[in-house]
């Protein structure tokens, strides 16, 4: 039996190989995958998977590398370290890939996870509605049984990288009697099948990086279920709590964000020096707990997120103070100035993840 790579010699390998390869990666675009870097973001993760560093905590039979979650997390740091994206997208690589490796069927994992590995189908995810956000068990998008295939009516909204991908996965009710969280299954949707229309909306960064999608009489294979019928919410809960480890990771390009902010902190004056200390060490605390937590998401998630989005906003605000009247023109100050409240929103917004650690970490009532 070969005995496992230490994670060491994992780091010095992966650190040369983003070395030689960086200069063929997009920017690092975050987890969102930019509707113009499809192209180049799929090449990408070909590379990535070519090399080795894809699933790198993914059993070995799902195609991964077999390694644990301490690799994946010196190949997040690295990438974070060399400014490259670590994969093409959150939704396939962390959130559809998390659900189907602890629910899907062996042959849903089949279908699915290689075109997720090498990049080759982007994925979405269809969950908020018009009605139903942060009151996610509100949803009213429908799914009903006919014959071999569900038959799907609704309007989901927020979507990114709706308009580019392939496939998304897709809450919707399938028990209207039921208490909300008991009546929503979890689909995998084709998303050029016939009744689905994706519309871009227009974010006021002036980016169009999420859309609103339409569900008309859209047919789902019934094997394109993931988990039992009506169960869709745990599925949905833990592909949630990934998604908010992965967003609380972002620490580590945070981390570097603030140490460069401290290399052009001559033109600050005390005040200014003194917020910027005050941020800096924010930041080195989140650091320092995700290193505690590790790679794979868990109730600290929610720590994580709301730390290192409102760490985000927070530096932005700061960046944009010290720019003067230049913080009002285009540019990227601007920009980071326009994004930072959306990252307090995706995901779970800062109120519900405070409700969370309130209720579920402190066990405060309800
Ligand atoms: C950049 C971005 C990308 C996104 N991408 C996706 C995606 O790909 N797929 C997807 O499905 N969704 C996506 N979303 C949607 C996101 O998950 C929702 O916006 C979020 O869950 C909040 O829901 P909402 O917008 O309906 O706000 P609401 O739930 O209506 O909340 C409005 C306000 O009320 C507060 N509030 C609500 N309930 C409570 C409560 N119980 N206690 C305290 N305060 C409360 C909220 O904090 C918020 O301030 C994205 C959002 C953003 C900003």
């Amino acid at each position: 039996m070969s005995s496992m790579i230490s994670v060491e010699d994992f780091d010095t390998q992966v650190v040369r190989w983003l070395e030689d390869h960086r200069s063929v990666a997009p920017r690092d675009y975050g987890a969102i995958l930019p509707p113009d870097l499809v192209a180049p973001g799929q090449a990408w993760q070909r590379a990535i998977f070519e090399a080795g560093f894809a699933g790198i905590h993914w059993p070995v039979e799902a195609g991964g590398q077999g390694l644990t979650p301490a690799h994946t997390g010196v190949w997040i740091r690295a990438c974070a370290h060399a400014q490259v994206p670590p994969f093409l997208n959150m939704v396939g690589n962390v959130l559809t890939a998390g659900a189907l490796l602890t629910f899907g069927t062996p042959v849903q994992q089949r279908e699915h996870l290689p075109s997720i590995l090498d990049g080759s189908q982007v994925w979405c995810q269809l969950f908020s509605e018009p009605n139903a956000g942060s009151d996610l068990a509100g949803l009213s998008t429908r799914a009903v049984l006919d014959g071999q295939q569900w038959t799907v009516d609704g309007q989901k909204v927020w979507c990114s990288n709706g308009r580019v991908a392939d496939r998304g996965i897709l809450l919707a009710r399938t028990d209207g009697t039921a208490k909300p969280h008991r009546g929503i299954s979890f689909f995998l949707v084709d998303m050029h099948a016939p009744g689905v229309t994706a519309r871009a909306l227009r974010q006021m960064n002036g980016g169009t990086d999420f859309d609103e999608v339409f569900f008309d009489a859209v047919r789902i294979d019934a094997d394109q279920m993931v988990g039992p019928i009506h169960e869709g919410w745990s599925v949905a809960m833990g592909a949630l709590t990934n998604e908010r480890g992965y967003i609380g990771a972002s620490g580590i390009s945070m981390q570097r964000r603030l140490d460069a902010m401290i290399a052009h902190s001559e033109a600050l004056d005390v005040v200014e020096l003194d917020a910027l200390m005050a941020l800096w060490i924010r930041g080195t605390a989140l650091w320092a707990m995700g290193q505690r937590q590790g790679p794979v998401a868990s109730v600290l998630a929610s720590i994580a997120k709301l730390g290192t989005t409102e760490l985000m906003f927070d530096s932005a605000v700061f960046r944009s103070a010290t720019q003067g009247a230049d913080a009002m023109l285009s540019g990227p100050v601007t920009d980071g100035l326009l994004s930072a409240p959306g990252a307090r929103i995706a995901g779970g917004t800062s109120q519900i993840q405070r409700n969370i650690i309130a209720e579920r970490i402190l066990g405060l009532p309800k």
